[in-house]
């Protein structure tokens, strides 16, 4: 496919760059100040700020191109309609890695059988929106709204526990990133279905495995 890759030179950027055009697509970089000019490209992948995320994700979908945003911290939810009525998708993922959408699975299961939980998300002291995505996500999930703590510190990448409580128990669901390539084959399986999509907003790599 033809890419444009917002946050191209940034950390997740970085890295799925060269994955990107190792398994066959042509990427464009665009960064910040650069034009959003992807008139006639296959496909958008966006990883920069929650303030640049939702405009850039317009402009795509604006230009008649699908969109894969894995920026947390933002509401895609307004920009359903736009992508519906033209026919486009926006898939959103608050964790491209497969390995954490599994850890959000196993948690939900367990979340039938303890009567309280809490989650504590970990990651590199630049990121940021807290809590992270994942974390929101997965309290969602497992419903009952638990308390989630947030650590940022240097050393760390992405990781997340679930710890759930009953008596005489504890269950720890944990997952650990502990490199940025491990988002690239959740990005590349999102393109890989993208037309599969319904048209509109689709969120989260479990519609997808
Ligand atoms: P980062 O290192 O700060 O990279 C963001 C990049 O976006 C920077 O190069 C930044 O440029 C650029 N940028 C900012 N505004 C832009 C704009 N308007 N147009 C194009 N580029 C722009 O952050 P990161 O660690 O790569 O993370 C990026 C986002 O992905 C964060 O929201 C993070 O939470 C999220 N993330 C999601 C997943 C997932 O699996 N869904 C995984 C990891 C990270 P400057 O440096 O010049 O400002």
């Amino acid at each position: 496919m033809r890419l444009a890759l917002f946050g191209a030179e940034g950390k997740v950027g970085s890295v799925l760059k060269p994955v990107l055009e190792r398994a066959g697509h042509e990427v464009k970089g665009i960064e910040i100040g650069d034009e959003p000019d992807v008139l006639g490209l296959d496909a958008c992948v966006d990883f920069t700020t929650p303030e640049a995320a939702p405009a850039n994700a317009r402009a795509s979908l604006e230009q008649g191109v699908s969109c894969v945003v894995g920026t947390t911290g933002w509401d895609p939810r307004p920009l359903h309609a736009l992508a519906a009525d033209r026919g486009l998708r926006l898939f959103v993922a608050p964790n491209f890695s497969i390995g954490a959408v599994l850890m959000m699975r196993f948690a939900r299961e367990a979340a039938a059988f303890f009567p309280r939980a809490e989650i504590v998300e970990l990651h590199s002291e630049a990121k940021k929106d807290a809590p992270s995505g994942t974390a929101k996500a997965t309290a969602e999930l497992i419903g009952g709204d638990p308390v989630i703590h947030s650590v940022r510190l240097p050393g760390l990448v992405a990781h997340q526990e679930v710890i759930f409580g009953g008596e005489g128990q504890l269950l720890t669901i944990r997952h650990d990133t502990t490199a940025r390539e491990s988002f690239a084959d959740g990005v590349l399986l999102a393109l890989d279905k993208l037309d599969d999509l319904p048209p509109g907003l689709t969120i989260g790599l479990d519609a997808l495995l």
